[in-house]
C-alpha cells in the first residue's frame, strides 16, 4: 500500500499556507526575484520538481533546465526544515491507528508521494509520524517525473516481486489517475482538497472520509474482487 502525504496523512496547521507552500513560495522568491508565485501555481496532487518548473515558469523562465529546478528544490527543502519547526504538519483521521492495523493484516506499507524524500521526511517528523513508515519503501518526487512513475518505483521498492496487488491511498485526482495508470487499486480521501464525489468520478474504488483502522475491511473486500 502506497500513501500519498500531503491531504492524505497530514496537514497543515490551518492558519494560512502549510510550512510546505511556505517553503515554495520562499525559495521561488529567492533564486527567481518574483514574490508571491505560489498564489499562480497548483500544488495538490502535483510532485514538488512539477510545482518547481511551474514556479520557474511563472517568473518568466519558459524551459526551466534540470539544474535550476534543482537549485529551487535544495533551496526549498532547506526552508521547509527550517519552517516546520515552527509550523508543524498534524495528522488526519485516526492515521496511526490505521497503518499499524494494516500492517498487523500483513500488509507492506510504504509511501507513494510527490515530495522529494528529504521533504517526506521533514513532514511527516514534524507530524511526528516518521517512525510510522520506513522511508527505503517509498517512491518520491525525486525519482521520477510523474506521478505514475514514482509510485510504479514505490511499488518496486515495497515488493521487488512485483507479483503482488498494489493499492494507492491518496486525496486528489492526480493519485487516482496515477494508480489506474500502474494498474493499482486506488483509495481515495476526501480530507484535502477534493470532494467525494470528485474523486469518485476519476475512478477510485473506494472513497473514504479520513484514514482509520476500519480501513482494513475496505482492502480485503478490494482484494476479493480484483
Ligand atoms: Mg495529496
Amino acid at each position: 500500500m502506497l500513501f500519498d502525504i500531503d491531504g492524505t496523512l497530514v496537514t497543515g496547521p490551518g492558519n494560512g499556507p502549510s510550512a510546505g507552500v511556505r517553503a515554495m513560495g520562499e525559495s521561488s522568491r529567492a533564486v527567481t526575484g518574483v514574490g508571491e508565485l505560489h498564489t499562480r501555481v497548483e500544488f495538490a496532487g502535483r510532485t514538488d520538481l512539477q510545482i518547481a518548473r511551474d514556479l520557474l515558469t511563472q517568473a518568466g523562465n519558459p524551459s526551466p533546465s534540470p539544474a535550476d529546478v534543482q537549485k529551487l528544490i535544495d533551496q526549498y527543502v532547506t526552508l521547509l526544515e527550517r519552517w516546520v519547526q515552527t509550523r508543524r504538519y498534524r495528522t488526519i483521521g485516526n492515521v496511526r491507528e490505521g497503518v499499524i492495523a494494516l500492517r498487523v493484516a500483513g500488509a507492506t506499507v510504504g509511501l507513494g508521494t510527490g515530495n522529494v524524500k528529504r521533504g517526506a521526511e521533514a513532514k511527516l517528523r514534524s507530524a511526528g509520524l516518521d517512525d510510522l513508515f520506513d522511508l527505503e519503501l517509498g517512491g518520491y518526487g525525486d525519482d521520477g517525473d510523474s506521478r505514475e512513475e514514482l509510485l510504479r518505483i514505490g511499488a518496486r521498492r515495497c515488493d521487488p516481486t512485483g507479483a503482488l496487488p498494489v493499492i494507492v491511498v491518496g486525496d486528489t485526482p492526480h493519485d487516482v489517475r496515477a494508480a489506474r495508470a500502474i494498474g493499482a487499486g486506488c483509495i481515495a480521501v476526501h480530507t484535502g482538497s477534493y470532494d467525494a464525489r470528485a474523486l469518485a468520478d476519476c475512478g477510485a474504488d473506494v472513497v473514504l472520509p479520513c484514514i482509520e483502522p476500519s480501513i482494513v475491511s475496505v482492502v480485503r473486500a478490494m482484494l476479493m474482487l480484483r
